[in-house]
């Protein structure tokens, strides 16, 4: 079901961009995704997300934008895709996120678009021109080279190879493309086999980052539906993951050590890199009114 909501804040900040992403700034336009993955953390139990095929769209949200990043003293990258994906097909009809890069581009702010979505490639003009005068990053999750798989763990997302064609278009057009190698699912795609095709995938579609995590987080919440989604899609899977991490918060893929030290030896042949350019935050000077 869909709802519009109002929201009262756009943005959260952190003091120091996140070492991960580099992201200073966190955007969600929406609350809950469709692309319904089988091991969304956003369906944990601290997030309150009541029902989480449920979609909130921020109707106001390009009201609160321009407002939010006139009053803000430092430029750094913002991020949207934490806690659902910015092109879920809801986006086709909102157009929020297209409306904020529009924003983002004439307030002349960095910025990191999370998706495991090719809808991206519709906003490539603004994606450009950001890019012209700060950074703009794509990153695009994928957890598995085979799309069959992929359609069982992300079945409300774009097929695997439909990523990956959007890699190429988006590296072709200049801009810095990657890939998010995480989670890795224990028992499911922690194999060297399925790890190297994403890299090698990633390489020949011009992808110029990866950041890889082996393993998986749980919480409660998360991981109850988790657990369902095993048992109907990989009998068996469910007891393994029991037996080795109970309740833990953190799953490391089963083989995460040797998988880590043969992912960081491929890129590094490969001149793939494994950590994203970062982003020197700057004063932002002071805005106009634009709007
Ligand atoms: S795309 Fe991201 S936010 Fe959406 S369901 Fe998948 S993991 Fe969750």
């Amino acid at each position: 079901m869909i709802k519009e909501i109002q929201a009262k804040q756009l943005l959260s900040s952190s003091k120091i961009p996140d070492p991960w992403f580099g992201i200073k700034y966190n955007m969600n336009l929406y609350r809950g995704c469709s692309h319904q993955c089988i091991y969304c953390d956003s369906r944990s139990e601290c997030y309150q997300i009541e029902d989480f095929t449920d979609t909130l769209v921020k109707t106001n949200a390009l009201q609160l934008l321009p407002r939010e990043l006139a009053s803000k003293r430092v430029k750094g990258v913002i991020g949207t895709g934490s806690m659902n994906d910015p092109y879920a097909p809801i986006e086709k009809k909102y157009q929020l996120t297209r409306g904020a890069l529009e924003i983002i581009e004439q307030f002349r702010f960095p910025v990191h678009i999370l998706t495991k979505s090719d809808l991206v490639l519709r906003d490539l003009d603004y994606i450009q021109k950001i890019n012209q005068h700060s950074q703009a990053l794509v990153s695009f999750t994928i957890t598995t080279s085979d799309d069959q798989l992929g359609k069982k763990v992300e079945p409300g997302a774009p097929l695997v190879s439909a990523r990956l064609q959007a890699i190429k278009k988006l590296s072709e057009a200049g801009i810095a493309t990657g890939v998010l190698l995480m989670p890795v699912l224990p028992f499911i795609e922690d194999n060297w086999e399925n790890i190297r095709q994403i890299i090698e995938m990633a390489h020949q579609h011009g992808a110029s980052y990866i950041l890889a995590s082996f393993g998986m987080t749980q919480r409660i919440g998360q991981q109850e539906y988790y657990y369902q989604k095993l048992d109907e899609l990989f009998p068996g899977v469910r007891i393994k993951h029991q037996q080795r991490f109970g309740n833990d918060y953190v799953c490391p893929a089963v083989n995460a050590d040797m998988l880590s030290k043969k992912f960081y030896s491929l890129c590094e042949d490969l001149g793939i890199l494994t950590k994203i350019p970062y982003y020197r935050l700057q004063p932002a000077e002071k805005q106009l009114s634009l709007f």
